[in-house]
């Protein structure tokens, strides 16, 4: 789900080298009509969804009638119930009904979509073992899980804390002067990984790695008190394990996403395709630093929002994708982004979420408070 985007199109390559092993029976996209249509006859896939009826039409003209076109929320879910798994590479909170279809019918879900599980983390623990497993896609989170050898750390007194690595972004070693000035094209060139344009946005402010804070705490079920942020320029290793005797386990490879997409596609067997391999006949130097806080105070708010629980982290994230989008548009400045995160967080009061009408309508007034902190 979520095709013709960055994941989604490195899912379709890893696909092309595993033609006898998968085949793809469902897809979908926003409203990228006429690439997803390609992708439909390239993979004859039998099925597919779109946002809107407009999409609907427009792909109908496409793709032979045999093709069912689904819409929506709806379509997003029919699709993940007949299938072994899905790979959930939709971009923010509409990636949600994947995430729940897909584990509501007891499926696995490869899971790249990390907005979904932080925003609905309670509502994902409910439906979590009804036969299918959560595969982190996520780099840093298919990191933990290869050094964990399976699933949770929660029973795992063995664990001491989890260490996510971080490139530090493009602005790492800026001054207050010069992030000051930080323009889009600036914030959109990620230093060692080419993707999507929020989660590179993310990277740029260290948001995406609070985000990611969050995500290993529902993935693994261990508290942000034993989960810690550790700055790595090169991205080789992507992130770590501390076990109690001091032995850290790390996971090393060359970043390439086609490495753990196949993992979670894989698992678990591994896929022999060599897409992360190092070449350690030449030099290699590995660095880590301390985040540096002050500068970027996204991470704060992450270790924040995962303390108040309840609805917090869907406000963290809700409000980021609206500052996100506003900082994509030039109507705000990059140093504005955390500033209306950190302002809608400001206004959340606590809930217990207990159900998804409960979750979507906390979004929308985090959404909403968001959007009344943009300059008009
Ligand atoms: P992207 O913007 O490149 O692609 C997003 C996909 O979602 C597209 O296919 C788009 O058509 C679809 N989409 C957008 N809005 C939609 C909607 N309202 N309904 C249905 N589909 C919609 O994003 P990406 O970089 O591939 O990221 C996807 C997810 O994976 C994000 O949650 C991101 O945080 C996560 N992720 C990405 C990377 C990466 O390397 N790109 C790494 C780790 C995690
Ligand atoms: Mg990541």
């Amino acid at each position: 789900m979520g095709a013709t985007g960055s994941i989604g199109t490195q899912t379709l390559d890893v696909l092309r080298r595993e033609p006898e092993q998968f085949s793809l029976v469902a897809v979908s996209a926003g409203s990228s009509v006429e690439q997803l249509a390609a992708i439909i006859a390239e993979f004859a896939v039998p099925r597919a969804a779109v946002a809107t009826e407009a999409d609907r039409q427009a792909l109908r003209a496409l793709v032979p009638s045999s093709v069912e076109v689904l819409i929506g929320e709806p379509g997003l879910r029919a699709l993940c119930e007949e299938v072994d798994v899905v790979v959930n590479a939709v971009v923010g909170f509409a990636g949600l009904p994947v995430t729940l279809a897909t584990l509501e019918a007891g499926k696995d879900l490869a899971l790249a979509n990390k907005e979904s599980l932080i925003a609905a983390a309670p509502l994902v623990e409910l439906v979590r073992h009804r036969g299918g497993m959560i595969l982190p896609v996520d780099s840093e989170h298919c990191a933990i899980h290869q050094c964990l050898v399976g699933e949770g750390a929660a029973g795992r007194p063995d664990v001491r804390r989890l260490l996510l690595t971080a490139s530090g972004g493009p602005f790492r070693t800026f001054s207050a002067e010069q992030l000051a000035a930080v323009t889009r094209d600036e914030a959109l060139q990620h230093p060692t990984w080419a993707m999507g344009p929020k989660i590179t946005v993310d990277s740029s402010t260290l948001m995406n790695k609070g985000l990611e804070v969050l995500e290993a705490s529902a993935l693994f079920g261990i508290g942000v008190d034993r989960i810690d942020v550790v700055v790595h320029p090169q991205s080789v290793v992507h992130s770590m394990v501390e076990y109690v005797d001091g032995s850290v386990l790390a996971q090393l490879s060359a970043p390439d996403m086609r490495l753990p997409i196949a993992y979670c596609l894989g698992f678990p067997a591994r896929l022999p395709h060599h897409w992360g391999a190092l070449d350690f006949t030449q030099a290699l130097s590995l660095e880590f630093f301390p985040p540096d806080r002050e500068k970027f105070p996204a991470l704060a708010l992450a270790y924040e929002a995962a303390r108040r629980g309840g609805a917090a982290p869907a406000w963290l994230s809700a409000a980021n994708e609206i500052a996100v989008e506003a900082f994509l548009q030039d109507r705000i400045a990059w140093r504005e982004i955390v500033p209306v995160v950190s302002a809608t967080l400001a206004a959340y009061e606590d809930v217990t979420l207990a159900s998804l009408e409960e979750l979507v309508a906390q979004d929308a007034m985090a959404r909403r408070i968001a959007h009344d902190t943009l300059p008009a």
